[in-house]
């Protein structure tokens, strides 16, 4: 058979395992309810933590930039397409985190792939986290380094690796875990990398603007000082409610990444308008800090809630709040059980976790209203009760 005419059978196969993944056409804006197919849903599997990816402020923002910038931003940045707007957040994001520079990517996943790829390079090793991000296993791949994976957040298991790794080392772990919601053991992972003279990098897409004095992030939140973590990334489309990414760090790396990160270099820049919805969203999201405080306040909520029906919850301090379910048939049929009554909560499916743990991955945002919580819980609750669908 050939590529082609295998892909009808590979897709039933998937669909057979339960692993088939599908879209849903969203009408209308993000947020805690969500228009699919004419049906109003109560939505908890968004990123839009602090609610702001709606925020009017930040669509006149944005409606304004483009009457300043246009649309386009026509090129690369190196070629003509660095605007004032994108030069100007770059200069804040440095601010707000106390480093020397940042540097704007299109995507969090180009980031990652950009600066694995400028750092790292045959003959050297990348270290990482079992459950870290695709983006980061896959830019290490990438980078042609060899990739050495210890177990999820055991620091036994990575020192084991440290003294045999060759070449350059970079080290590189989320902040926040995607999938579980935990946080990384960051000081130990900073203790380590500066021992063993291996770089840090961490992925704070998930800890920026939740975590932390002001929404500085899972570093900050640790105590730890930019130095701590020479490599700091993250994404602007999570809390902040816009769309790219960012790497901070010295001035000596960000120049390396501009020389050197291919998706940074060989790809458009964002529309500049968009830098300036996101210059409003980081004073928001810094200024607001009843958004992170009620946040927080719903993350407990939902915990205790959970705890008390019995629910398999992780341990997780975040707005990421898994339900462990087990196999892939078995979370498929809790979310369509939810979505029968208007909930809309996607399982998340090998392999985007390890085979046997597949999940519900709840999240939360500070627009949540209590009950809306309290109606998620009486479902699972309900759910649970009946040993579920
Ligand atoms: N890193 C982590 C930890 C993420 O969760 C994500 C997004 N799911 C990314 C990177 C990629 O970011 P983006 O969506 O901006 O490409």
């Amino acid at each position: 058979m050939s590529l082609l005419e295998g892909l009808q059978a590979d897709l039933d196969q998937r669909r057979g395992a339960a692993l088939y993944r599908t879209r849903r056409v969203v009408e209308g804006p993000q947020g805690v309810t969500l228009k699919v197919d004419g049906r109003e849903l109560l939505s908890f599997c968004s990123n839009d933590y602090l609610g702001l990816a709606a925020d009017p402020r930040l669509a006149e923002a944005l409606r304004e930039a483009t009457r300043v910038y246009g649309v386009g931003s026509g090129a690369a940045h190196l070629i003509s397409g660095h605007s004032a707007a994108h030069h100007a957040l770059e200069e804040e994001l440095a601010d707000f985190l106390g480093v020397e520079r940042a540097l704007l990517f299109s995507t969090g996943y180009m980031a990652n792939l950009g600066v694995l790829g400028a750092l790292t390079g045959r003959g050297d090793t990348v270290l990482q986290d079992r459950l870290n991000h695709a983006s980061l296993l896959d830019g290490a791949q990438l980078s042609g380094a060899r990739l050495r994976r210890y177990q999820h957040v055991d620091m036994g298991s990575l020192e084991r690796m440290l003294p045999d790794a060759e070449g350059n080392r970079l080290l590189a772990s989320d902040g926040v875990f995607s999938m579980d919601g935990d946080v990384a053991p960051l000081h130990q992972l900073a203790d380590l990398s500066a021992r063993h003279g291996a770089a840090l990098l961490v992925d704070d897409a998930h800890g920026f603007g939740v975590l932390g004095e002001n929404g500085r992030g899972s570093i900050a939140a640790a105590g730890l000082a930019p130095r701590d973590v020479p490599v700091h990334m993250a994404t602007l489309g999570k809390a902040l409610g816009t769309a790219g990414a960012f790497v901070a760090g010295s001035a000596a790396l960000i120049e390396t990444l501009i020389q050197k990160a291919r998706s940074y270099i060989y790809t458009t820049a964002m529309p500049a308008a968009l830098a300036e919805a996101t210059r409003v969203s980081l004073r928001i999201m810094a200024q607001e800090q009843w958004r992170r405080d009620r946040l927080h306040m719903l993350v407990a909520r939902f915990r205790t809630g959970a705890r008390q029906i019995g629910l398999s919850l992780m341990d997780s301090p975040t707005p990421i709040q898994p339900i462990l379910l087990g196999d892939a048939q078995t979370a498929l049929a809790w979310s369509e059980a939810l979505l029968a009554q208007d909930i809309l909560v996607t399982p998340i499916r090998p392999p985007t976790v390890p085979e046997g743990s597949a999940r519900l991955r709840v999240t939360l945002s500070a627009a949540h209203q209590e009950a809306q919580v309290d109606r998620l819980l009486e479902v699972l609750h309900g759910l649970h009760a009946r040993g579920a669908a």
